[in-house]
């Protein structure tokens, strides 16, 4: 398949790497100078399962976009969510009536961004359980297994979902086309805005967090926010279950890990994805007359410590 995958951060780079090594033709887009240079001259390089691996892939500035030749089959998008508007006002040249984009951010309400720039029967969603990490511009580290949930965001593009779900099983990718893909979304994304926005604001680990008095009942609060706002769009998430999911990474192989909203708002000072994660949860609950107190709360403290680091 002809795939263009928009950010070359550790994610994409991750699925960039693997589709090009199962034999798909791969075509990078990143706005980090630095990192396009850096693959310019000596390829993709990453830790891979601690294998060396460089990649020779193209690679293109969003500037450059009128550069890329034929359009490709599918866009995989992988900036951050912040990053999104400004790369699709940048690349909509490559996007046709035949192009295909999925979506595998973190966070909600992407499809609301999306669907100014591609059809809603080319839409795709998903979520990845896959991890990443940028070591410099150039370099990824990419260690252990995950998973791909996806799903066409309109009926008709079911048939092309389930080639994608082929394509990246094809890969080593463990894909699997999702029948309700939008819950599996907002499950991750609860776990995100407790665990994220909580160690990213307290700077401490998952393990920790878990440690703090009240915990528990703040969790119960925040999901409950997620549940009744997602009730709005005609989801019944199962709060029980989605905090015990939560509770349970505090005694697990991922209690020592610092979330990736700690270490860009708190080690990196880059912004964070806390809009589309808590901030999405506020904006959608004024929009449906349903209290989101916590989640205004939480955004509003990562927001006021991205200005006070000067968040780029
Ligand atoms: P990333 O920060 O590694 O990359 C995103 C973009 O930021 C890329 O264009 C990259 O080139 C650029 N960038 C990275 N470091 C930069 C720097 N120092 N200066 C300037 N630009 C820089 O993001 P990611 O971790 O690949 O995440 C992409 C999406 O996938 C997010 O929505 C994230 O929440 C989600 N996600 C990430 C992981 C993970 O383990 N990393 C896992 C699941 C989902």
């Amino acid at each position: 398949m002809k795939i263009t995958v928009l950010g070359a951060g550790g994610m994409g780079s991750r699925f960039a790497l693997m589709l090009h090594r199962a034999g798909n033709e791969v075509t990078l887009v990143d706005g980090w100078q630095a990192n396009i240079d850096a693959i310019r001259k000596d390829g993709l390089q990453a830790d891979f399962n601690g294998e060396r691996v460089t990649a020779k892939l193209p690679i293109y500035s969003p500037a450059e976009i009128d550069r890329i030749g034929d359009q490709a089959d599918l866009i995989i998008v992988f900036t951050k969510s912040n990053q999104l508007t400004t790369m699709f006002d940048a690349v909509r040249p490559i996007i046709n009536a035949e192009t295909y984009v999925l979506c595998l951010l973190n966070g909600i309400g992407h499809e609301d961004v999306l669907e100014k720039y591609v059809a809603k029967d080319h839409l795709l969603l998903g979520i990845t359980m896959w991890t990443a990490g940028m070591t410099g511009p150039g370099h990824v580290t990419l260690v252990g297994n995950g998973n791909v949930e996806l799903q066409n965001f309109a009926p008709a593009g079911k048939n092309f979902a389930q080639q994608v779900v082929q394509v990246f099983d094809d890969a080593g990718l463990n894909a699997t086309y999702s029948d309700n893909v939008k819950y599996a979304i907002w499950r991750k994304a609860c776990v995100n805005g407790t665990l994220n926005s909580l160690c990213a604001l307290l700077a401490c680990n998952i393990g920790e967090l878990g440690k703090t008095h009240g915990i528990e009942g703040l969790l119960k609060a925040i999901i409950a926010e997620f549940a009744a706002v997602g009730a709005h769009e005609g989801l019944q998430l199962d709060q029980a279950e989605i905090y015990q999911h939560v509770a349970a990474t505090f005694t697990s192989d991922i209690a020592d890990h610092y979330p990736s909203m700690y270490q860009d708002l708190v080690i990196n000072h880059r912004k964070t994805e806390i809009d589309f994660i808590n901030g999405t949860v506020w904006r959608k609950g004024e929009q449906y007359g349903v209290p989101t107190p916590d989640c205004q709360l939480l955004t509003q403290l990562i927001q006021m410590k991205e200005a006070l680091v000067k968040a780029k």
